[in-house]
């Protein structure tokens, strides 16, 4: 039967290359939006004309609630959630000084809370069913820390820790949970850093010389989403041309 696989935040520039690597591979693939993304339905058609029969259903990841009652949704439209993807995050980025309690909470909600809501939505059946794949986008960032991004890098870093609490938790009921660390990938939320940045502090830390492409991202979710990956657990894989070398 078609595995379902929902990709949070599918629209955005690495989870378009994600839901269209896994319908490739016969996932039934739904996207969720935020409710503010008033461009949703014109993307869902764009897709669809191209052929991939996505389903996008509106969800603001940050909010337990909502998180829940499109999951519910999901379910009753299509069936269970076997491969749950949190890619939807958020930047804002200011030094320390700078940065207020709210940009703190609007990404440590966006990229932290929102592993917890969706997750929390999908394991139980999971679990009951003896299979599942829980894929959780981070950042080398993260890992590695960066100006300017206290709240960012440490969501991306919390992530980790859920990511190998839950593996264990969960490792014998046929479910795998694994972090996927990217660097610069080329999508707009860093093509939106001035080029004389990426030129040179960016690239330069990168022994490839390059940002990475959204579909190299794409094909380590198809990995973890499939049979063959079933012994990887726990894990966090980075993807980033080299940079955690620096
Ligand atoms: P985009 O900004 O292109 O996409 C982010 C997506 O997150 C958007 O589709 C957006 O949905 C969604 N989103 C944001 N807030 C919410 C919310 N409250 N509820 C639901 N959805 C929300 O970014 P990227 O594709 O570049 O990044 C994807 C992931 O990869 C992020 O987690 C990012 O931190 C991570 N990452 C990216 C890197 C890069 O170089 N690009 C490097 C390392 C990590 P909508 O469009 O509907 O508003």
């Amino acid at each position: 039967m078609q595995k379902v696989a929902v990709v949070t935040g599918g629209m955005g520039g690495l989870g378009e290359a994600i839901c269209i690597k896994l319908a490739a591979l016969g996932y039934k693939v739904v996207t969720t939006y935020s409710p503010s993304n008033t461009n949703a339905d014109a993307w869902l058609r764009a897709m669809n004309d191209m052929g991939y029969g996505f389903k996008a259903y509106p969800c603001d990841v940050s909010d337990f609630d909502s998180a829940k009652q499109c999951i519910d949704q999901i379910t009753a439209d299509l069936g269970p959630v076997d491969v749950l993807v949190n890619n939807a995050g958020i930047t804002r980025d200011m030094t320390f000084k700078r940065m207020s309690k709210a940009d703190w909470d609007a990404v440590m909600r966006t990229n932290l809370d929102s592993v917890f809501n969706m997750t929390k939505q999908v394991m139980d059946g999971m679990m009951e069913r003896n299979w599942g794949r829980v894929i959780n986008i981070s950042s080398v960032n993260g890992q590695k820390g960066a100006f300017g991004q206290t709240n960012y890098a440490a969501a991306k870093a919390g992530m980790h820790g859920f990511t190998k609490s839950l593996a264990l938790e969960v490792a014998k009921k046929g479910v795998t949970v694994n972090t996927i660390s990217p660097g610069y990938i080329g999508t707009k939320m860093v093509t939106a850093i001035p080029q004389e940045v990426l030129d040179s502090k960016i690239l330069p830390q990168v022994p490839l010389g390059r940002l990475g492409k959204p579909e190299e991202i794409a094909g380590l979710v198809a990995y973890l989403s499939s049979n063959e990956a079933a012994f990887v657990t726990g894990a966090n894989i980075s993807i980033n041309g080299g940079q955690h070398m620096y």
